[in-house]
């Protein structure tokens, strides 16, 4: 299919790109290797400022994807900004952790509800991965259940690639499907009484399919396998934390977890990630050795103190819920207008929006790489983001950019 386009300037982002080739393999690794976005898409970013985001060449976007997750509030949040600023002053990395880790301990535990500890990491990774290890220190089991497709992060144990992993990593893993009752008591069974945990994310988030809430069925059910063979409930809040509910994103569920992992918006942009658990995992959760030099850092742990009080005295979630709605309303009209049929799925304040008869993402494609060029960054096939400091102003200006995308859609690829 040929889309034409307005052009953005590429100059400084191709001349980055041509540097690293040169010193990083493949430009850059993982998610955020703009070769899997479509082609107008920037490598290099210069700044954010709220909700809005800047690339090296100056172009200005309203961001959607938010850092993948971790801006929550905005970026440049004057009360994070101020607390982390305070802490760096008088040190980050230390011989121990700053008094800044209690006051976080205590507020996380407040906050969540199932938690009566917590434990401070890095990554979203660490934190599924000590996790892991909490669960089978404390059951004595091997066998973790993971939903077929889930990301858990970019270990051996839970890569979705297999390139470099060996079998033997993935010798005590066993899957079942998501919202799929049968298919977690076949993996319980299968595993015999071997079980250490079930893990879970609080909604089907995969990249390129329909994204689905749990049903209060499936969760009950998680609860209740677990249960029966003495395994622990892991919840994967790394994407959702603080965007569903403040307390857990399965509160309104009604069914509690025994771990959990936070990441991504818990310092909103500061690299901090968390543990949460159960009582009855505090004994295994002080004996595993799991540590790293820079988990007790004081300035993202400052960083994380002010975030959680801003989004408990804002209540970020339902905010940002409110006007992920505006977006999505704004977006099923509009497709309409133009004749085009779209699929959007999963909260409104993580919104996925897929076109139907779109296999190969083409229109996908073609469509952020015109809303791009309207100054709107969205994501063809992964999950969005919103954030406390997009504005009505905001959703105006990104539905008057899908407008020009649904039009340059419909023009080369009516339905
Ligand atoms: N779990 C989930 C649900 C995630 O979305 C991610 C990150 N995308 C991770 C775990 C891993 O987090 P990190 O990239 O910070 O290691």
């Amino acid at each position: 299919m040929e889309f034409s386009m307005l052009e953005l300037v590429r100059m400084q982002d191709a001349a980055l790109r041509a540097r690293a080739q040169k010193v990083v393999p493949g430009g850059m690794w993982g998610h955020l290797n703009a070769a899997k976005l479509p082609d107008r898409y920037p490598q290099f970013f210069s700044h954010g400022e709220g909700g809005l985001l800047w690339d090296v060449d100056g172009n200005r976007y309203v961001d959607f994807m938010c850092s993948w997750g971790p801006n929550l509030l905005g970026h440049k949040h004057p009360e994070v900004e101020e607390a982390a600023e305070r802490q760096r002053r008088m040190g980050d990395c230390l011989n121990g952790p700053a008094e800044v880790m209690v006051e976080l301990a205590e507020l996380v535990v407040d906050t969540i509800s199932h938690a009566d500890w917590t434990m401070f990491q890095k990554n979203g990774t660490d934190a599924t991965t000590t996790c892991v290890t909490v669960a089978r220190a404390a059951t004595g089991k091997r066998k973790i259940l993971v939903a077929k497709g889930a990301y858990h992060g970019a270990v051996p144990w839970c890569s979705p690639s297999l390139i470099g992993v060996t079998a033997e990593d993935r010798a005590h893993l066993a899957y079942y499907t998501f919202n799929d009752i049968e298919s977690l008591e076949g993996a319980v069974n299968g595993a015999g009484d071997d079980i250490a945990a079930i893990v879970v994310s609080a909604y089907r988030h995969d990249m390129s399919f329909d994204q689905e809430l749990p049903t209060q069925d499936f969760a009950r059910a998680v609860r209740r396998l677990a249960d029966a063979k003495g395994a622990a409930v892991i919840l994967d809040e790394v994407r959702t934390g603080f965007r569903l509910h403040t307390a857990g994103s399965w509160e309104p569920l009604g069914v509690s977890p025994d771990l959990s992992a936070w990441s991504k918006a818990i310092a909103n942009g500061y690299a901090l990630s968390a543990v949460t658990g159960s009582d009855w995992l505090r004994k295994a959760a002080s004996q595993v050795f799991v540590t790293g030099s820079f988990w007790a850092g004081a300035v993202s742990m400052a960083a994380a103190l002010a975030t959680l009080k801003v989004v408990r005295r804002d209540n970020v979630p339902d905010k940002i819920a409110r006007l992920g709605q505006m977006l999505r309303d704004g977006l099923e009209t509009r497709s309409r207008q133009f004749g085009l049929s779209i699929r959007q799925s999963g909260p409104a304040q993580m919104p996925t929006v897929l076109f139907d008869d779109d296999a190969d993402f083409a229109k996908g494609y073609a469509f952020c790489n015109a809303t791009l060029a309207k100054g709107v960054y969205f994501h063809p096939r992964h999950n969005m983001f919103l954030c406390a400091a997009h504005t009505e102003a905001d959703i105006a200006d990104a539905l008057e950019a899908a407008e020009h995308g649904f039009a340059t859609v419909a023009k080369t690829a009516p339905n």
